[in-house]
């Protein structure tokens, strides 16, 4: 969100002001270029609270009048800010994966089959989901962060927080891979994945998967890649028998290398796709298996 936001404000000579409620992300953020930082000093806010957030937000946008808010695409925000759009009464483009030229925000839609470019009468939101823009392309910076005062007394005690959800930690480091052959539902059948693990052992690569393969229980979730899974960006992903949905793409599209085989010409992974065989996997992985064998 942070590189999206930093784009637009230099395409449209405009300023940045990042705001954050937590204090420690204030010594990560002053490295970025933007033009202040500012913080509500109110402790109260370093757990999230979707009524309290709503509340500072609500009280920051009359203050800075800006053009356009931007947040990343994460759980907490789906929460809170669809209730930010209707308290300012100002429309929320969710789930965008990226901004045009003529600065229409780009997002999918029908299961990524489209991507349609949007815009809207200012101000108005945007989120904008994990990997839509490339964290190397982070501007550094030396951001100076102030403190703004806020009136956060909440009447409406409706939300009760519990413990927050902790992710388990994965086992499976995929982050690091240098090449992930991925599988999807294509492969049909729990006992067919057997051909992806001889064909990840010819080429001594980690295996990775999209999100069904995980629910089925064929694969633990720790191979899972995507927006509720691991984001990877090795020097080849190799995507086998999956459609490339806009949750699979977020977690895999900074890969050096795609290449597909897919059986549907029109999957959106060819879209990304380096090199893609339009191909049935069953009769294209054993044989590539075989000649990969053959030669090492
Ligand atoms: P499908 O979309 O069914 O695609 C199967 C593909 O296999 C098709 O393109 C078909 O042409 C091809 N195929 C079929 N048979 C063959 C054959 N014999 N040879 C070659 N090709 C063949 N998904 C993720 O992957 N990761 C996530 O982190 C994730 N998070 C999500 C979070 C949320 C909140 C939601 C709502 C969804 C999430 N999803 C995620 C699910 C996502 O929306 C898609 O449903 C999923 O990615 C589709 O998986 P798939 O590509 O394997 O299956």
């Amino acid at each position: 969100a942070l590189v999206g936001a930093q784009k637009i404000a230099k395409k449209n000579n405009g300023e940045l002001i990042i705001a954050t409620f937590n204090k420690i992300c204030i010594d990560i953020l002053k490295d970025f270029k933007a033009t202040k930082i500012i913080f509500p000093d109110d402790n109260d806010l370093e757990k999230f609270h979707p009524l309290k957030y709503t509340n500072a937000m609500e009280q920051i946008v009359k203050e800075e009048e800006p053009n356009l808010i931007i947040f990343g695409h994460t759980y907490e925000a789906r929460d809170w800010v669809p209730r930010l759009s209707a308290r300012l009464n100002i429309p929320f483009l969710s789930d965008a994966i990226g901004f045009h030229e003529n600065n229409n925000i780009i997002r999918p839609f029908y299961q990524g089959k489209i991507n349609a470019e949007m815009s809207s009468s200012k101000p108005y939101i945007v989120s904008f989901q994990s990997g839509a823009f490339k964290k190397d392309n982070l501007k550094t910076g030396n951001t100076e962060s102030y403190a703004i005062k806020i009136n956060n007394t909440l009447n409406d005690n409706s939300i009760l927080l519990e413990e927050p959800f902790k992710e388990s930690q994965s086992s499976v480091d995929l982050s690091q891979a240098k090449l992930i052959i991925s599988v999807g539902r294509g492969i049909d059948k729990e006992e067919n994945i057997m051909l992806i693990k001889e064909l990840a052992k010819a080429l001594n690569a980690e295996i990775g998967s999209s999100r069904p393969i995980v629910d089925q229980g064929w694969l633990e979730h720790d191979r899972q890649i995507g927006s509720s899974g691991q984001i990877v960006s090795p020097k080849l992903y190799f995507a086998i028998g999956l459609s490339g949905s806009v949750q699979h793409q977020v977690g895999m599209k900074n890969s050096e290398n795609i290449f597909v085989i897919n059986k549907d010409k029109n999957a959106p992974i060819f879209e990304i796709a380096d090199k893609g065989a339009v191909a049935d996997l069953f009769e294209i992985v054993p044989k590539l298996t075989e000649i990969i064998n053959n030669q090492s």
